[in-house]
């Protein structure tokens, strides 16, 4: 038994959620995890109730009280209006880190990679997912990528952090700077840097597209990935489904002060009651919990329990192979087995063995280093209806526009003025390039700094002339390097 005792906010969630969280917390009870379940109220029930964010408000107060919440699968009602609880909670608790490490557990679940050890180190709360998408035109809708230096230098050091706690021996970065060369090179950048503090642990990047192809290929050649939300997303699943441990995997969610721990399947409504459904995924997220909470020793106590029980051929229906499987068991049975079987340890599995790990992952404010900001121009977008960008592009570089001038026009990122091409399909959206009126545009480039006033009489003009601007973007350079992508065939 730990003498401390550990808070924690107990979610029970829909569909097989309580009978695999029953399950789960009497393994952790008989463990002596000494846990003090506190449950929350979130979910289905919530969502139905009339409360679009699916977590009342008592369950927020218990959260911030105990610091760790342990959640089993939610239904998300079908239908529009319900927002996505799992993103609610990470933005608003600040959960940057979603940590998902994927087994293979060869023969007691079938794979082809028997052997595969890979932990993703997911950045949870910015990129694509910032949810900022604006429709500016008939044709055309956006969706902002923001990636920032205090969310890069965040997750990529817990990945560091992680490793380096948990014995790891690399860390491969996963991005596509060289298309996204501001964002994605943001976060590559950010990942040299933090690399070279680590001595110990070995690093390499690849681009993602041929990262996830060689992950689902030789999964073997990789210990801990660390990269930005959605490409985490996508190849965590990846990694999950080779694995064939998608109902089998854990998943934490870490924030400064606040963690979050659950299996990574949903409340799987079609065998919900049916007792059959199999608890490996939340046991295995309460294993993390335990981990990080510091009780080291009772979560190996736990995994090898239930390392052993697979061993042993104790299997739920979900995982059952005619070959290896000695009997099908309930929920509640596989339960009762990993409970006798606390204190032995697995004889071909890998032995659990986190209470070598070298401790705690605490990961410094971010200290921000000022950089000089210079205007150099503007990005004017305007929606027009023609197709023929010299016409545009002849109108506005005659405009009188108080000391800038056009410099190009891009459609879709592709220069099409001056010196486009025909052949290039331009939509009604149209990025025009302004900057001062005396920087020189040929050749080596060299932008005048502009007054912020300039472009303010410049949006104003455009609109007397009765062009519809629909955005604008200013054009900075920080510590005299330039800060905006050329257009492509600029
Ligand atoms: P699912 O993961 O619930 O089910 C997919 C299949 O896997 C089903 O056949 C199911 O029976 C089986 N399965 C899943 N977990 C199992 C387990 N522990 N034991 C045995 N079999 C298991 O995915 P779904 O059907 O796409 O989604 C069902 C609901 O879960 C949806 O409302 C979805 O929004 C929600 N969901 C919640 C979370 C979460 O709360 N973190 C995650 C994913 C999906």
């Amino acid at each position: 038994m730990d003498s401390n005792i550990t808070k924690v906010a107990v979610a029970y969630g829909d569909g097989i959620g309580p009978e695999i969280m029953h399950a789960t917390l009497r393994i952790l009870e008989a463990a002596g995890a000494n846990i003090e379940a506190e449950k929350i109220e979130v979910g289905e029930k919530v969502y139905l109730s009339g409360n679009s964010a699916g977590i009342e408000k008592s369950a927020w107060e218990i959260i911030n009280k105990n610091k760790i919440i342990l959640k089993a699968p939610i239904t998300t009602p079908q239908g529009k209006g319900y927002k996505s609880l799992n993103v609610t909670l990470r933005k608003s608790l600040g959960l940057f880190a979603n940590v998902r490490p994927v087994n293979a557990y060869a023969p007691y679940v079938q794979t082809n990679f028997a052997g595969m050890d890979v932990v993703i180190v997911r950045e949870n709360e910015e990129d694509l997912y910032a949810g900022i998408e604006h429709q500016q035109t008939q044709d055309v809708v956006q969706c902002l990528k923001l990636i920032t230096r205090p969310g890069c230098e965040k997750i990529v050091r817990y990945a560091f952090e992680y490793a380096q706690a948990y014995g790891r021996k690399k860390v491969t970065c996963m991005v596509k700077d060289n298309i996204m060369k501001l964002t994605d090179g943001l976060f590559h950048n950010v990942f040299k840097e933090i690399a070279a503090e680590y001595p110990n642990i070995e690093s390499n990047s690849q681009i993602i597209d041929i990262g996830a192809a060689r992950l689902a290929a030789s999964p073997k050649n990789y210990d801990v990935i660390v990269t930005s939300n959605l490409y985490g997303d996508i190849i965590s699943d990846i990694a999950a489904e080779i694995a064939g441990s998608v109902g089998m995997a854990g998943s934490a969610n870490i924030g400064k002060n606040i963690a979050m721990f659950e299996a990574i399947h949903g409340s799987a409504p079609d065998i919900a009651g049916k007792k059959i459904a199999n608890p490996s995924g939340l046991l295995n997220a309460a294993v993390m919990m335990l981990s990080h909470v510091g009780k080291t020793k009772i979560a190996d106590m736990v995994k090898n329990a239930w390392l052993t029980t697979l061993e042993q051929g104790y299997h739920t229906a979900d995982v059952y192979q005619e070959a290896i499987t000695k009997e099908v068991v309930s929920t509640s049975e596989f339960a009762s087995i990993v409970i006798e079987n606390l204190g032995k340890r697995p004889t071909t599995l890998p032995v659990s063995n986190l209470a070598d790990g070298n401790g705690e992952i605490v990961i410094p404010e971010y200290k921000r280093k000022e950089q000089k900001q210079v205007l150099l121009g503007v990005d004017v977008f305007i929606n027009w209806k023609g197709t023929d960008a010299y016409i545009i592009g002849d109108i506005l570089s005659g405009i009188d526009s108080f000391k800038m001038k056009l410099k190009m026009i891009t459609n879709r990122g592709v220069k099409v003025y001056p010196e486009g091409m025909k052949e290039t399909y331009c939509t009604d959206h149209w990025r025009c390039r302004f900057v001062d009126i005396n920087s020189r545009v040929e050749g080596n480039l060299v932008y005048n700094p502009v007054d912020f006033e300039k472009i303010i009489a410049l949006l104003s003009k455009l609109n007397d002339e009765g062009f519809q601007v629909i955005k604008t973007e200013n054009l900075y350079e920080f510590d005299g390097k330039r800060a905006f992508s050329l257009g492509q065939g600029e």
